[in-house]
């Protein structure tokens, strides 16, 4: 089983189809801890990422990091606040480690990894300052720990550490980003970048074709 662009487009469908449906609890999570636009920046982003992929017709030879550089790109020019170059970023530098026209159980951890590496380049946070870094990081260790495994299995993993890492943000006090600015009163608040990686995370898996 293996990962094709047509699967990084399908993910890219059910991500914003999911983001859409969430946008109003990432928005109260953002009034509570931020500058409640965090929904409403990822249903404006993914939806242009959407209607980016249907007006680009794939070739027959399409690779998942084509598919990734034009979220990317569509990201960063679509999506304001810091979210916007965050994301943008992790797709930018996963897209350079998928430039193939399928991904292995290695090729998603080195997606996920390169993903991880983008975000933490550009935002500087580490693991426990309640930032989206507390979904990707067990994300791309869990993926690195399920290497024996299937790319469903390996993605899977990585969903289930990222839904699991942002839960975790909840009693964590801020001390990166907005958020840090509350202190003490930022804690009992699950951080929504967090929430939405584990929400992206969660479609990658499902636009995984049974074989
Ligand atoms: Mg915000």
């Amino acid at each position: 089983m293996t990962l094709d662009a047509a699967w990084a487009r399908r993910w890219m469908t059910q991500a914003a189809a999911a983001l859409a449906d969430a946008k109003d609890d990432l928005t109260e999570l953002d009034r509570q801890i931020g500058d409640a636009d965090h929904g409403v920046n990822l249903d404006r982003g993914f939806r242009a990422v959407v209607a980016k992929l249907e007006a680009t017709p794939a070739p027959d030879d399409e690779t998942v990091g084509a598919v990734l550089k034009l979220v990317a790109t569509t990201l960063m020019s679509t999506v304001g606040g810091a979210s916007g170059p965050l994301y943008g970023t992790a797709f930018l530098r996963a897209a350079r480690v998928t430039d193939r026209a399928h991904l292995d159980p290695p090729a998603v951890i080195a997606l996920l990894e390169a993903a991880l590496e983008g975000i933490t380049a550009r935002g500087h946070a580490t693991v426990g300052e309640k930032t989206m870094v507390d979904a990707w990081q067990p994300a791309a260790d869990a993926a690195a720990a399920a290497d024996e495994g299937t790319t469903r299995e390996v993605l899977a993993a990585a969903a289930r550490a990222a839904d699991a890492g942002a839960t975790a943000t909840i009693p964590l006090v801020a001390t990166k980003g907005r958020a840090s600015y509350l202190g003490e009163r930022s804690a009992g608040h699950e951080d929504p970048g967090a929430r939405s990686t584990a929400i992206l995370l969660a479609t990658a898996v499902a636009a995984v074709e049974e074989p």
